[in-house]
């Protein structure tokens, strides 16, 4: 990378002469490290992107680290949401980068095969999330960081640089401004490619709005959330063991707040209370938040216990949901990617696994050109990728918040069993398999003809992008509703018919 003022610890340095193109990801370290290796790891390196990825956090604890990490390091424990889902999505996404990586990231997560609900008089239900047997894998935050991380500083032409903040970026000059948050230093950056994948707040996508036309949305839910950390149990051998059943993603969906719980490997599992403002407000105090629980959750409150609930009330944060909406989501050789372009309520648990499909589809787009490197091309990739990604961004976004409805009532509430029954009789049915290789692939080269459950689509299915699977989870819909209202009037008209017959026999 060709740098003005660079300090003494940058990562890639190019000389500005001739130099070959550079990538530079504003980011993060959590998902960047999955979105610089498909732009720099085994099929980029070869096209010669020298990258640096800069996060203004210190992931490491430490004022640098640039290059590869060393292999005990630690993703920050203070970040949001301490555990998430890596669906077939995402996983397919990490595939086509290296499969080995693939093999990492499960082998340090728990897989879920459904979910498990809780009702108030303490019995449980468990709905199978696809009935092909596919799961979704429960990982922590940190060891997902680390392992993204180790993966990315082990590539070459791969730079990683902490604890330095993007503050604007120049669209003319192609160039980013930089301060190391140590030393307070100012520096700026060239770049041929930048990817701003810097979160919901991103900063690259305030200037992209400032520089382009861009129609943006962003909506706060009035749901709050707080987590707390169920710890794991003793079984009689003094080995650990899960407190509740580690198969299954736990909700106890209660109208108007959900708790929700999700294992992790060390085998604790992390709740998170997600609530009207209101409520937590309510809550502050322990004269109500015990009483809240006993009537609402009596059976995690006893494997909390009153003492654990109340530290973990009083030392957790409370967070916002939002949900963001961008068009486009580039200007020139600028593009942002994950949070930064979509932010979206986690009740489908598709925020990552949707930004890790960016990267497959960006990386896709970029390697199929044969002159990459030339300006006039990339512009016109990111023109494309901007084009071609916005119906389905906005579909998930729009699927996240009706699963939001889902989560807190429907999912407890027979018509909604008796529809996932039918769903899944029909996909029986009529099931067909995938067989596109998705490292070369956007999405299938058309939606496959079978019944298959909307949930199905969106978290196992990578080939059927996600505003495809709305559409024909809509006609599926409407089949059923029809199938149903069908069978409603041929109800009432038998019962019609028994009345007149039952009138001419007495
Ligand atoms: C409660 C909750 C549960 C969730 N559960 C799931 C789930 O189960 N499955 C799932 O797929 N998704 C889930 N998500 C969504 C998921 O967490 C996000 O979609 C994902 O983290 C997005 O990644 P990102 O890299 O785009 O942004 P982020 O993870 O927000 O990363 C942004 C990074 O950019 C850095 N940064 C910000 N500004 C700058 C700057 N100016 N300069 C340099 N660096 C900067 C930050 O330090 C940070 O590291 C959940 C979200 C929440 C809130």
């Amino acid at each position: 990378m060709a740098a003005k003022n660079r300090p003494e610890v940058a990562a890639t340095t190019v000389p500005s002469v001739e130099r070959p193109p550079t990538g530079i990801i504003a980011d993060n370290a959590p998902f960047f490290s999955m979105r610089i290796v498909p732009l720099n790891g085994t099929r980029m390196a070869h096209q010669q992107w020298p990258t640096t990825m800069v996060d203004e956090s210190g992931r490491v604890g430490a004022p640098y680290a640039i290059g590869p990490l060393s292999p005990n390091t630690k993703g920050s424990p203070r970040q949001r949401s301490i555990n998430l889902t890596l669906s077939a999505r995402g996983i397919a996404a990490v595939q086509a980068i290296d499969n080995s990586l693939v093999e990492r990231l499960l082998h340090n997560a728990v897989p879920l095969r459904g979910r498990m609900v809780h009702r108030l008089d303490g019995n449980a239900t468990r709905q199978q999330y696809d009935r092909g047997g596919h799961c979704l894998y429960s990982i922590e935050r940190g060891l997902l960081n680390t392992i993204l991380l180790e993966a990315a500083g082990s590539v070459l032409n791969i730079g990683i640089q902490f604890l330095h903040r993007v503050q604007s970026v120049d669209f003319i000059s192609n160039t980013v401004h930089l301060s190391n948050l140590v030393s307070g230093q100012a520096f700026d950056d060239r770049f041929d490619l930048c990817i701003g994948a810097d979160g919901s707040n991103s900063v690259i996508r305030h200037h992209l709005m400032v520089a382009t036309q861009m129609e943006y949305s962003q909506h706060y839910i009035s749901h709050e959330y707080v987590e707390i950390r169920l710890p794991h149990g003793m079984d009689t051998s003094g080995h650990n063991t899960f407190l509740l059943d580690a198969d299954h993603l736990h909700v106890w969906p209660r109208g108007d707040f959900t708790m929700v719980a999700m294992p992790n490997k060390n085998k604790t599992f992390t709740c998170a209370l997600f609530a009207p403002k209101t409520i937590f407000d309510a809550l502050q105090y322990p004269d109500t938040l015990i009483p809240f629980f006993k009537s609402h959750f009596p059976d995690l409150l006893s494997l909390l216990g009153e003492k654990r609930l109340l530290l973990e009330f009083q030392n957790n944060p409370r967070s916002l949901l939002i949900t963001t909406k961008a068009n486009p989501y580039h200007k020139g050789a600028v593009i942002i990617i994950g949070d930064a372009a979509h932010s979206m309520v986690p009740f489908y648990g598709q925020g990552l696994n949707c930004a890790l499909e960016d990267v497959r589809i960006l990386s896709i787009l970029l390697r199929r050109e044969k002159d990459g490197h030339n300006p006039s091309v990339i512009r016109r990739v990111l023109n494309d990728y901007s084009e071609s990604r916005h119906e389905d961004l906005v579909a998930i976004c729009d699927l996240a918040m009706d699963s939001h409805l889902k989560m807190r009532h429907t999912v407890a509430t027979w018509s909604y069993m008796i529809r996932s029954f039918i769903d899944n009789i029909l996909y029986g049915i009529t099931e067909t398999r995938s067989s596109v290789d998705l490292s070369e692939s956007i999405f299938g080269p058309e939606v496959p003809s079978g019944w298959i459950p909307l949930y199905s689509m969106v978290s196992f299915r990578p080939d059927i992008s996600y505003s495809a699977a709305k559409k024909k989870a809509a006609r599926q819909e409407h089949l059923v509703d029809s199938v149903a209202a069908a069978l409603g009037v041929l109800g009432l008209g038998y019962i019609l018919y028994s009345i007149i017959n039952l009138n001419r026999l007495f």
